[in-house]
């Protein structure tokens, strides 16, 4: 197997558990927070910088490196570590995501997806298979089984539908690994994606046909996506009951630090969210007591970094005040600070986790870390407004 994923300890008193995988490019410790490289670079920073945040896994993006530079360039550059130099773990999306909400003039049938470029125009179709195909191209350490994700609120015809593809196309595109492996290729970990949108019923269906199948690893799809909040934690909360415990279990596309470890109290082990890079490049940051938006003119003339409590190059170095002003003037280097400290607080705080779960305490470490992001201290001046 591609990936060997074991645990080293469960919570006591919550479904959270704390593991490891190890893949050809390093362990991976979980609970993890994959930062997010679109187009092969997690934007302004370097693999350095990464690692300096205790980063051991990055997401890339399928579709974006499909249509440029394309998997033959990657491949001849060595495969994406090496183009990108980033020798730690990689897990690409299926491209399914991007696909439906990118590109133009997209024609979706059980074959896969006829779409157009948002780049050039120019005509593509990916389907399961080629899915595999492209991430392995790339050279990938966790690749994603092909899906269709429905837009919510949908009819239930629509969702049953979606689950049906979702199926057929999973054990597809593990035929397409079995086939690559044949050839001396498709050394990539593969993951299942559950779907069902928040239908119980649809994804207890769709994950009794994906538990058959030889996955490495199952995630949780079609959830965050505008429903409410307590309808995914239900989700989420049966999906982790179903899953084998022994595969990893990724939830796609949440980064919020509350919700994330909401999930982690409910078994979840892998996550990544663009958000908190893309808020960090205009100006927000989550901080541990809460949301600091560094451009407000309360910090013009505050000296302290971003967040007292945080030990990164940004916060050892810098104070709001210069921060603010970097913004303000639209100095580049703003972006980069502040995506700096944004990655390794979402890193940090699935590290803090594991650490907790490992000593028993993973409990009173959620409280004690909830009490103080909603406490808003330090976010203002001692007799500021809250801002
Ligand atoms: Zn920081």
């Amino acid at each position: 197997m591609a990936l060997n994923f074991s645990l080293d300890a469960h919570d006591t008193h919550t479904h959270a558990r704390a593991g490891r995988m190890a893949t050809a490019h390093g362990e991976v410790l979980t609970p993890a927070f994959m930062p997010v490289g679109t187009q092969g670079a997690v934007k302004t920073l370097t693999p350095d910088d990464l690692s300096a945040a205790g980063t051991d896994i990055i997401l890339a993006n399928t579709y974006h490196m499909y249509l440029r530079p394309g998997v033959e360039t990657v491949r001849q550059m060595g495969g994406l570590h090496r183009f990108m130099s980033w020798d730690r773990a990689i897990l690409t999306d299926s491209g399914g995501f991007q696909v439906l909400s990118m590109s133009e003039l997209r024609k979706v049938s059980d074959r896969g997806v006829e779409f157009r470029s948002h780049l050039d125009g120019s005509r593509h179709f990916i389907g399961p298979e080629e899915a595999i195909r492209i991430q392995d191209g790339l050279g990938t350490d966790i690749a994603m089984s092909f899906d269709e994700l429905v837009d919510l609120p949908a009819e239930p015809a629509v969702v049953k539908q979606s689950v049906d593809r979702t199926l057929d196309w999973a054990a597809r595109g593990l035929a397409e690994r079995e086939r690559l492996r044949d050839q001396g290729r498709g050394a990539i970990a593969l993951f299942g994606i559950n779907q069902g949108g928040v239908d119980p019923a649809e994804r207890r269906r769709c994950f009794d046909g994906l538990a058959s199948m030889p996955f490495d690893g199952y995630a949780l799809g079609g959830l965050w996506v505008g429903e409410s909040k307590s309808l995914s934690l239900e989700m989420v909360e049966q999906d982790c009951a179903r899953f084998p415990a022994d595969r990893p279990r990724y939830l796609m596309g949440v980064g919020h630090p509350v919700d994330v470890l909401d999930a982690v109290a409910r078994g979840v082990d892998m996550f990544d969210c663009v958000l908190p890079t893309r808020n960090a490049r205009r100006g927000t940051v989550f901080v541990s007591t809460g949301r600091l938006v560094v451009k407000n003119a309360a910090y013009a003339n505050d000296p302290r970094p971003l967040d007292p409590d945080c030990g990164c190059y940004t916060c050892r170095r810098f104070s709001r005040a210069y921060l603010r002003h970097l913004f303000a003037a639209g100095e580049t280097l703003a972006m980069r600070l502040a995506s700096l400290h944004a990655v390794t607080q979402l890193v940090g705080l699935a590290r803090r986790a594991r650490a907790a779960i490992l000593e028993g305490s993973f409990r009173e470490f959620r409280e004690a870390f909830l009490t103080r992001f909603r406490s808003g201290e330090t976010l203002i001046a001692a007799q500021g407004s809250s801002g």
